[in-house]
């Protein structure tokens, strides 16, 4: 038998470094196979792929996919789903409409994402993508984006957070930046020890929640470049406060002013910094001044921020939409996107005010959905623009669309009036937050800290609390590849004190929410915290939301609980 096969190329769409992902498609008669292919002459890989990466197909067959719109959970057939919800959609005001997006949407189809709210005349277009690393979106101004060859050639580099479970293949050009001569320099900043800590010159493991406070306190010790750029009375205020800081850290003050002095003499270096899901209490602050950071160092110094995706601003932040359901304003919800709302359990509740909810999936809904769910094709068969670290990048199919999937384009265009907008929507990749106002919001900011409490402060108290971080795994997608949602790690001393061994069932408490898991005791946890996977629903229902006052942004930060063992 003669066996047809072709070699389709695309960019990796599942995070942002944009590898090349070529696949060998096989017709074998009965059957397709597909088969990773290796490209060492590929620009930004050099024919590797992470895992992620080389699961990726298996995303196009998923048995989770979901082929068949849904209904109250219910297959619903195409014709009468669009006809419904174009005649429900027709009962509201466009007051009474949101419109929000993900991850899962090309640009070309965001921007008539956007066109469809125009022709609506609804004002409220937000973001569904909750995720903290869409604070990146968020900018001082003048910052200057590193490329990957900025990167390669670094002499001093600085990592604040786990940038390698969003981004694993990062680590090559920054372990071969660090090894090209023996003076580079590479410090790392994380509230949790990594592995990678062990490749760093220096590892400031900060207290759970502080790093943005500990990236202000390398503003200040910049000295006279970060004068020039913050203006004296901000500079003054910050190093005023710069023993709080350190206290609070739990960092010694001779190790901020040692990173200072490494990007203040070499010439040529780039900040990383990259957020996870229930980590930051402040990822707004944390994107600020990290990007800052950059900005005030003297020398060539640009800043990048890895993450899985980065998504066009929309022109409120979701917990306005949160609160317009609340005040029951807003009666109907569209989404356009993918595993939304079970990506953020805690939204749900919330959505059970409305009287039309309307989301896209390419998979089956993992939590029962009051509304519509229309399946959609994924970012791996579809074809136009995205989001890379290095700008802008086209994907290819690799197959075609999933059965009983429809386009975003044919969605829209089934369920709208036709009467399109005369202008075309702006879409916004940055939001520029004037300096001033950052380091007044740093400075309160600070002032809501006290020392050994950094983290959660706000949080009620009872008892024996740990803090409860979340952690994301380098190979974690939508819970589909995975993993170790059962595990939860502690550290040894933490272990002793509340008598819990490696392998020990344990349940953990938070409000009115618990979960069991199994204790893995590891010193990578930070004394008196644990860590747990964030991949799946049923771990990120643990961790409430909050909305950040300035953004409108919704915020998912660490959250206190106990610990009991289970006999
Ligand atoms: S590093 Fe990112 S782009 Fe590259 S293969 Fe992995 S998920 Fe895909």
């Amino acid at each position: 038998m003669s066996i047809e096969s072709k070699l389709i190329k695309t960019t990796c769409p599942l995070c942002l470094y944009g590898c090349e992902l070529p696949i060998k498609v096989e017709n074998r008669g009965d059957f397709i196979l597909r088969k990773n292919e290796y490209n060492p002459q590929s620009a930004v890989n050099q024919g590797r792929l992470c895992a992620r990466g080389n699961a990726a197909k298996v995303i196009l067959d998923h048995k989770k996919r979901l082929t068949s719109p849904l209904f109250n959970n219910k297959n619903i057939d195409w014709v009468i789903a669009l006809s419904q919800i174009k005649r429900q959609l027709k009962g509201f005001s466009p007051g009474e409409i949101a419109i929000t997006y993900d991850i899962n949407n090309t640009l070309e189809e965001i921007t008539s994402i956007f066109s469809f709210a125009q022709e609506l005349r609804v004002d409220l277009v937000s973001r569904s993508y909750l995720e903290p690393e869409a604070f990146f979106s968020y900018t001082p101004g003048e910052v200057k984006y590193a490329e990957l060859k900025d990167i390669e050639q670094s002499k001093v580099l600085l990592v604040i957070g786990d940038i390698f479970s969003k981004i694993p293949l990062i680590s090559k050009p920054i372990l071969d930046a660090k090894y090209a001569d023996r003076n580079n320099r590479l410090y790392y900043i994380d509230s949790v020890k990594t592995r990678f800590a062990g490749f760093a010159n220096k590892f400031l493991w900060t207290k759970p929640g502080t790093e943005p406070l500990l990236i202000l306190g390398l503003i200040a010790a910049m000295g006279k470049s970060a004068r020039e750029v913050l203006g004296d009375k901000n500079f003054i205020g910050i190093r005023k406060i710069m023993p709080k800081i350190v206290e609070i850290c739990g960092i010694v003050e001779q190790d901020i002013e040692e990173i200072a002095q490494s990007f203040s003499t070499i010439p040529k270096g780039v900040i990383l910094a990259s957020m996870d899901f229930g980590k930051t209490d402040n990822p707004l602050l944390f994107s600020l001044l990290a990007q800052l950071l950059s900005m005030v160092t003297p020398g060539d110094k640009m800043f990048i921020s890895p993450a899985l995706a980065s998504v066009p601003i929309g022109k409120n932040g979701f917990g306005e939409v949160i609160e317009r359901i609340n005040q029951n304003k807003v009666k109907g919800l569209i989404n356009f996107g993918n595993n939304f709302p079970c990506d953020y359990p805690e939204i749900t509740p919330h959505l059970k005010n409305l009287s039309l909810f309307v989301t896209t999936s390419i998979f089956g809904q993992s939590l029962p959905i009051t509304g519509w769910t229309l399946p959609v094709p994924s970012l791996l068969e579809k074809t136009g623009t995205i989001n890379t670290l290095w700008g802008k990048d086209t994907i290819q199919p690799l197959a075609e669309p999933v059965n009983g999937s429809k386009h975003i384009f044919d969605i829209i265009e089934h369920i709208s009036s036709g009467n399109e907008s005369k202008f075309k929507p702006r879409i916004i990749n940055k939001s520029i937050i004037n300096i001033n106002d950052i380091i007044g919001n740093a400075l309160d900011y600070i002032e809501t800290r006290s020392v050994g409490e950094a983290q959660v402060s706000q949080q009620k108290s009872n008892g024996n609390e740990l803090i409860v971080l979340g952690e994301e795994s380098a190979f974690g997608y939508r819970g589909i590849f995975e993993n170790n949602a059962n595990q939860l790690k502690i550290n040894p001393i933490t272990a002793q004190k509340q008598d819990i061994k490696s392998g020990d069932s344990v349940k953990l408490i938070i409000n009115d929410k618990e979960k069991e898991f199994i204790a893995n005791i590891t010193p990578s946890v930070p004394i008196d915290a644990i860590s747990i996977s964030v991949d799946t629903s049923d771990n990120r229902i643990l961790f409430p939301i909050q909305i950040d006052s300035i953004t409108k942004e919704v915020i998912i930060p660490p959250i206190k609980g106990r610990l009991s063992k289970v006999n």
